[in-house]
């Protein structure tokens, strides 16, 4: 896929993400797609990080991962060629360099004989694109960062990473505006301070990295055509460092004894673990050896679900 921009707060460095980011030995990490796998269902949590169970690619989370790709790439190109057009013919070589990439996601269309569901699979792709083009003016923009690993460590030793998908910086001011882009649709009302959680865990970061509290934080959802908004403050970012301790205690306390409970949601329907899970009749497998070191070292993960997507 498209090289990664690197900042940690380390190093200082910057680089691509096919180097070693900043290994840290004994600090422990967290990034804001298991945050949220624990915080929904500390049992999938534990599927993912712990077990590192694989998990087969899904047509949502494999199209959210062509779109991103495509609106990353739309900002290499000269401002006057970024347009609807142009955009809708980057897919089909996005779809082509991630199958070379990761021949798995060719699985997604092994029974495709006419390659008709493909076409659609695409056509869909093709919509979400076009989409962001009645939300935003890419020849006006001209981001800072596009996909930006960040990583910083906390003062208890939790080390937060994760990737930015835009960073924008006001030219007049130096203003930061963090944006990340989702293919479903955005939640309902209420539910959106959830949503803007991952928001605030990157928004943490850079004011680490950056000693500037981000100016605007916006979610933009391509399913339903739709941005969301919130402009945060010291407070807030202060409130999301405690909730991330909180929930690293959590986490640390469930690896400590063993207990990993499922709790079952309507996000069951997207999780690939059923028949392993107590909810559903299923036996977890036995814990793997080193489970607190496992815990300790997640691995950055690509976009594997919903919540990602
Ligand atoms: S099926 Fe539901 S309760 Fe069970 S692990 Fe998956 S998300 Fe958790």
């Amino acid at each position: 896929m498209t090289a990664r921009t690197t900042i940690d707060s380390e190093s200082g460095s910057r680089g691509t993400d096919d180097a070693n980011p900043g290994a840290l030995p004994g600090a422990f990490t967290l990034s804001p797609s298991r945050a949220a796998d624990f915080m929904t269902c500390p049992l999938l949590y534990r599927f993912r990080t712990i077990d590192r169970l694989p998990e087969p690619p899904s047509p949502e989370a494999t199209r959210g991962t062509i779109v991103h790709a495509v609106l990353e790439r739309l900002f290499e190109l000269p401002a006057e060629q970024r347009t609807p057009e142009h955009a809708a013919t980057m897919i089909r070589p996005e779809w082509d360099r991630l199958l070379e990439a990761e021949p798995a996601v060719g699985e997604l269309f092994s029974d495709d004989a006419d390659g008709s569901a493909m076409a659609t699979w695409l056509r869909s792709a093709e919509d979400l694109v076009l989409r962001y083009f009645t939300l935003e003016n890419p020849q006006v923009l001209e981001p800072a960062e596009r996909e930006l690993y960040v990583e910083t460590t906390l003062d208890s030793g939790l080390r937060l990473r994760g990737y930015v998908d835009r960073l924008d910086r006001a030219a007049a001011t130096g203003e930061l505006r963090v944006v990340d882009y989702k293919t479903g649709r955005a939640p309902r009302e209420g539910f959106e301070q959830r949503a803007m959680f991952q928001m605030r865990f990157y928004a943490l970061v850079l004011w680490r990295l950056y000693g500037q509290v981000p100016r605007l934080l916006q979610l933009i959802y391509l399913g339903s055509s739709e941005i969301l908004r919130y402009e945060p403050d010291e407070a807030d970012l202060r409130a999301t460092e405690r909730k991330l301790a909180a929930l690293w205690q959590a986490i640390r306390r469930a690896t400590d004894n063993r207990d990993w409970r499922p709790s079952p949601s309507r996000l069951c329907d997207w999780c690939n673990h059923q028949a392993l899970c107590p909810a559903y009749g299923g036996t977890p497998p036995p814990l793997p050896e080193a489970t607190a070191d496992t815990a300790a070292d997640e691995a950055p993960s690509p976009r594997t679900s919903p919540v990602d997507a």
